[in-house]
């Protein structure tokens, strides 16, 4: 028995974004953000109830529409007008660990071609097809597997192809992902493929939250009872989506109305020109739930808050949320003057307040109290957070000079080092260059090295270890040509055999261990050289980050070398250690080697397939005690740390006018690439993220 939609509350923000796509799938699906507990997953199982119905074809297992039917259903050709069975609208959940089989569905390879029978399972895409797919923890489920998903999701269409044979089928749907930021973030090229993002926190009135706490006990104790008392709420609010689903086509977004939806998103900075889609038909959808027949400027601004927070251009250190004075500057600048202000601003006509939920029954008090009142709350934690911007480094910097140049990507005045052992705050970000591994790995799939993997282009083949997943057709046919007499072939087909399949040697990208060791001593130069190369090793995170690198940070400065992240997956620690470093002190080049190599020995044994990246950042140089030799022990340490085979990039940091050169012979001892900071970036986005924040 699952909760009642309408039962669900001071979640309006989530309510809006998943009833809007209900009324127009065309919005593109809903991203939910937010801590364990906040009744995201709850919310999202209770929405199939109030779908409506849909009507089906008997015996197809691809849920077509007698009325139109797809004609390339596998189950098909479905006679026009055959008899029709009404179900409820499904809710599909797809498992983080799902394999692509269970996705799309499973092709058998092995029988299509010996047998020659075409046998198709079909999977969770056709399951969901004309309901709600669903993904909890989408953040966790592999790359590979959200691209498939989206791509369906954009077609409305599934597609599976193995080796020539192909199969295809109707999958539209509405796609909900939850996921918990602190359990790592998406990456950004597919936040921005979700139509809508809602941000979801506990409420904070207590009044609110002491009705989720009373309904959650009625529920337990009594769920069919609890359930029976929302009936007419959950009847009324099914007739408003049905009904709303049959205005859609009659919406007009006037010229002025799409003059504010562009304005708007030019206001935010968005790339390319989704974010204007979205909110145009997130708009429409608004209206058509709001009884209207035409796009207002509350339609647009509440369509904004949905559809373009994780459009931003931002970085996944950034806060979430839209800056609600920029919202309302762009729509004031972008409205047409004759009319005057056509609505009074989000207050007066919150999209909770018109709903048949609030006609009464056991809705009541809390949830009005609650629904516009707690929009503006979320609004204003976001225009809190966001001022709490974790980039520049509000870490430990505390007591610096004010005057700290920052973001000039590396002064040049390298005047006598700063003994200053307080923290310097990082340089803006910049898109790096891909640093990799060389040769061929065999490790987890991700985007660095290029190594073996199940996707990728076709290199060669091999005989299959278990089933036949990628077919190579050469080397099948080649397998296959000197039995074909034996097998007493006489017509053209060919005669194949089990034994003559051969599966195709693929080569991909896979992840990495970037190990990064930073000279934090007082050799590095000036707060802006520092700031610099903090912005650099910043960069590289935010790199290994999209790349689906696991990350350590060592730094050597003063006595020793430290480990102050061992390897992990949260680039958002390694950047917290990075932006809270001190700096200054001699310079134990040496020390900082010998930790790098103990600690990928340890890896190694850990996870032998992922292969280690070791950067080194430094200018080269080495100091220690009085009379000791510091740079011949850290060209021991280099070579030893050469002779145990780790991949290295020497990042050379020296600045100035007179340059020792002392960082490309560690690169050559280490046997390493050697590039200078300024070689680091493709291309230089610090630039725009500045102005952005600049402009938030
Ligand atoms: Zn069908």
């Amino acid at each position: 028995m699952t909760y009642p939609f309408t039962a669900v509350v001071g979640m309006d923000d989530l309510r809006l974004a998943l009833l809007l796509n209900a009324v127009s799938p065309a919005v593109g699906g809903v991203l939910v953000r937010g801590e364990k507990g906040t009744a995201k997953s709850t919310s999202v199982r209770a929405l199939a109830a109030v779908l409506p119905p849909v009507a089906v074809v008997p015996g197809c297992r691809f849920g077509c529409d007698p009325a139109a039917p797809d004609p390339g259903c596998p189950d098909g050709p479905h006679e026009a007008g055959a008899a029709a069975r009404t179900r409820p609208a499904r809710l599909v959940e797809l498992p983080v660990g799902a394999s692509e089989d269970r996705l799309v569905g499973s092709l058998d390879l092995e029988r299509a071609l010996t047998e020659g029978v075409k046998a198709y399972e079909p999977g969770l895409l056709a399951a969901a097809h004309r309901g709600v797919l669903y993904v909890d923890e989408v953040n966790l489920l592999h790359d590979h597997l959200v691209d498939l998903l989206l791509d369906a999701a954009a077609l409305g269409t599934a597609y599976v192809e193995r080796e020539g044979i192909s199969v295809r089928h109707a999958a539209r749907f509405l796609l909900v992902g939850t996921m918990n930021p602190e359990e790592g973030e998406l990456r950004p090229q597919l936040l921005d493929r979700f139509g809508l993002t809602v941000e979801v926190a506990a409420p904070r009135d207590p009044a609110v939250r002491a009705e989720v706490v009373r309904r959650r006990f009625a529920s337990d104790a009594d769920p069919a009872g609890f359930a029976a008392a929302w009936d007419d709420e959950e009847t009324a609010l099914a007739e408003r989506i049905a009904t709303a689903r049959a205005r859609l086509p009659r919406v007009v977004l006037s010229d002025a109305a799409l003059r504010q939806v562009t304005a708007v998103c030019a206001a935010f900075d968005v790339d390319g020109l989704r974010a204007d889609l979205v909110t145009a038909r997130a708009a429409i959808a608004h209206a058509a739930w709001c009884g209207r027949e035409e796009v207002t400027e509350d339609d647009v601004r509440v369509a904004a808050r949905l559809a373009l927070p994780h459009r931003r251009r931002r970085n996944p250190f950034d806060a979430p949320g839209l800056d609600d004075e920029t919202l309302e500057q762009a729509l004031a600048d972008s409205r047409p003057e004759d009319d005057g202000p056509q609505d009074d601003g989000p207050q007066d006509d919150g999209p909770q307040d018109d709903g048949p939920q609030d006609d009464g029954g056991p809705d009541g008090g809390p949830d009005d109290g609650g629904g516009p009142g707690m929009g503006s709350n979320t609004y204003g934690s976001d225009a809190e957070t966001h001022e709490k911007d974790p980039l520049p480094g509000d870490g430990e910097g505390a007591g610096e000079p004010t005057t700290a140049p920052r973001g000039e990507g590396g002064g040049r005045t390298d005047a006598a080092p700063a003994p200053d052992r307080a923290a310097v705050p990082p340089a803006d970000p910049f898109r790096t260059r891909r640093l990799e591994v060389p040769g061929i790995g065999a490790g987890a799939a991700g985007r660095r090295s290029r190594a073996r993997s199940e996707r990728g282009r076709v290199v060669g083949s091999t005989r299959p270890a278990g089933a036949v997943t990628r077919l190579h057709l050469p080397s099948t046919v080649l397998a296959a040509a000197p039995h074909q007499l034996g097998r007493g072939r006489t017509g053209p087909g060919l005669r194949l055999a089990r034994e003559d399949l051969r599966q195709a040697t693929l080569e991909g990208r896979e992840g990495n261990l970037v190990l990064f060791v930073v000279d934090a001593s007082g050799s590095m130069g000036s707060r802006a050289r520092m700031a610099a190369v903090k912005g650099a090793v910043l960069s590289l995170l935010l790199d290994a980050y999209q790349r689906r690198d696991k990350v350590g940070l060592i730094t050597f400065r003063a006595a020793g070398a430290e480990l102050a992240l061992p390897p992990t997956w949260s680039v958002e620690a390694a950047a917290a250690r990075l932006t809270g470093l001190p700096t200054g002190g001699r310079t134990p080049l040496a020390a900082g080697l010998l930790r790098a190599h103990e600690v990928l020995r340890v890896e190694r044994v850990r996870d032998p397939r992922r292969r280690p990246l070791l950067v080194v950042v430094t200018d080269g140089r080495a100091t220690g005690a009085r009379g000791s030799d510091s740079l011949g022990e850290a060209r021991r340490a280099a070579g030893l740390v050469a002779s145990a085979g780790t991949a290295a990039v020497v990042v050379d940091c020296e600045a100035g006018p007179v340059r020792l050169g002392l960082a490309a012979s560690l690169g050559q001892q280490l046997g390493a690439q050697t590039l200078r900071l300024e070689e680091l970036g493709a291309e230089s986005l610090a630039s725009t993220v500045r102005d952005v924040r600049k402009a938030a």
